[in-house]
């Protein structure tokens, strides 16, 4: 058994939070261990963002395939599968790649084990006993089980195993109508799976503003989803040719039937092989506690990523480990501030939206809205594109957004131009005042600020209005 106690900082889990914060410490100058029992990358390289993203992007070029036909071009639709999951497999291996290469380079020791504290700052990995100055848990999150009835009696497909499938079912119900569950939708249904999404809450998407939730439920429909809302999933069982779902909604009995099912109803922190009741690091049903710079109740152990009760997304993970490695070698100490995170849905529509909904602003401040239609945007229409909304909501007395909501093709891109604006704090018309290039989806971000500016200042028409590109 090795015992070695020389290490500034031992991390616990090798995904994005626990390698950005090993390299930020090797930055500078210190001695760091990671200790990863799975593959190096996490969730995000190997069965979360990468992935999906590339079996979006696969989905994608369907979509464009089918749609350039209106411009001559013969497509001949074949079962494609295989060659996306095959793209899915180089990437994702040549994402861990570039990945564990970078840490070798920095000199950032790796160890295949898993990792269980014994004492404070002492972690037995595998046989070996390694002590650290500073220890970092980056354990990451798994996927949750609803309380479902027969369960454990059918067979069922997570985001994890969704991606590892041979064959493409004839129909798949996906039970969480979240992002995780919207993109999967997504995928199945563009590849012609017949494709149902069940969600408890009273719309899809339930954390984004509820137009945007409104236009994306619309737009999925249209494209031949099965939708419901307000549904309850009971019991599950199993039928000879796949599972039946026993829903309930709004007190009305409901079956549906589908080959397979999805269950992506969120993800929550797995603590349970790390033997915290040896440390004295807290933890709750959320996950482990940290203050403001994300220190743990016990001295010198930090923790960041899905392993804490914040935002579960890869650049927060690696925002969080950044914070975290700078924290414990810095005697000035700086808060964690996640006013400024943009998140994306690749669904399609994409949906994307940073800062407050309308109804968190106005509940506490005096607000303005505005809401801008793809429609109204030339390169939409250019693009035979209409289907989308750009929504900004800002503080009246300083014109500064407060949020921005779209949905819409290319949201996500589009969303990091609120997200600089709210970052530098530059009020709606200044933004408005910027001249944007024609014909471009930016354009309908401009339009929108500088709508939303004339909206407070109470001026007339805005150059693009008069301009007459737009009605
Ligand atoms: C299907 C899906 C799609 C997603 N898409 C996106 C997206 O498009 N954009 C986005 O921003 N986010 C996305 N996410 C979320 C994103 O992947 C996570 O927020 C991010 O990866 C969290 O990083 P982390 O470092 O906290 O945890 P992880 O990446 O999960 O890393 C934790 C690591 O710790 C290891 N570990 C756990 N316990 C131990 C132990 N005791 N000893 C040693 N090692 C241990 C695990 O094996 C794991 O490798 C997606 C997630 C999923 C599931």
């Amino acid at each position: 058994m090795r015992s070695d106690s020389s290490y500034d900082l031992l991390v616990i889990g090798g995904g994005s939070a626990g390698t950005t914060a090993a390299m930020t410490a090797a930055d500078l100058g210190k001695k760091v261990i990671v200790v990863e029992k799975d593959k190096l990358g996490g969730t995000c390289t190997n069965v979360g963002c990468v992935p999906t993203k590339v079996l979006l992007h696969g989905a994608d070029l369907i979509r464009a395939a089918m749609k350039a036909e209106a411009y001559g071009v013969n497509t001949e639709r074949k079962d494609g599968f295989d060659l996306i999951k095959e793209h899915k497999n180089n990437m994702t291996k040549e994402m861990r790649d570039t990945g564990v290469a970078a840490l070798e380079r920095a000199g950032i020791e790796l160890l295949s084990a898993t990792a269980r504290f014994n004492g404070h700052r002492a972690v037995l990995a595998d046989g070996d006993l390694i002590e650290s100055e500073n220890v970092l848990i980056a354990a990451g999150a798994t996927p949750l089980l609803p309380p479902i009835e027969g369960l454990d009696s059918v067979d069922f497909l997570n985001s994890t195993t969704a991606l590892e499938l041979d064959v493409l079912p004839k129909s798949i119900a996906i039970i969480g109508g979240a992002y995780i569950g919207l993109e999967f939708a997504t995928f199945f249904n563009t590849l012609g799976v017949e494709t149902t999404v069940i969600e408890a809450f009273d719309r899809l998407a339930p954390n984004e503003d509820d137009e945007i939730s409104a236009l994306l439920t619309k737009a999925l429909k249209k494209q031949g989803m099965n939708i419901f809302i307000n549904t309850l999933v009971k019991k599950v069982e199993a039928t000879g040719g796949g599972v039946r779902i026993n829903a309930s909604s709004k007190g009305d009995a409901l079956q549906i039937d589908a080959e397979t099912i999805l269950i992506a109803t969120g993800r929550g922190a797995d603590l349970s092989s790390l033997d915290l009741e040896s440390s004295s690091v807290k933890y709750g049903h959320k996950g482990i506690e940290v203050d403001d710079h994300l220190q743990t109740s016990g001295a010198g152990i930090y923790a960041a990523g899905d392993v804490i009760a914040s935002l579960q997304l890869e650049h927060v993970a690696v925002y969080e480990g950044w914070l975290a490695a700078n924290n414990m070698f810095s005697t000035v100490k700086t808060d964690r501030d996640y006013r400024v995170i943009p998140r994306i849905m690749f669904s399609h529509p994409e949906v994307a939206s940073v800062g407050m909904t309308e109804d968190e602003a106005s509940a506490e401040n005096s607000i303005e809205v505005l809401n801008q239609p793809y429609s109204a945007i030339p390169m939409a229409k250019i693009n035979e594109d209409t289907t989308g909304l750009i929504k900004l909501i800002a503080d009246r007395p300083s014109k500064k957004l407060l949020g921005a909501h779209i949905v819409g093709t290319d949201a996500g891109n589009l969303i990091h131009l609120a997200a600089l604006a709210m970052n530098a704090g530059i009020p709606v018309d200044k933004i408005g005042a910027t001249v944007a290039a024609y014909p471009s989806l930016s354009q309908g971000f401009f339009f929108a600020c500088e709508d939303l500016g004339a909206k407070i200042g109470s001026r007339g028409k805005g150059r693009s209005q008069a301009s007459g590109v737009r009605e």
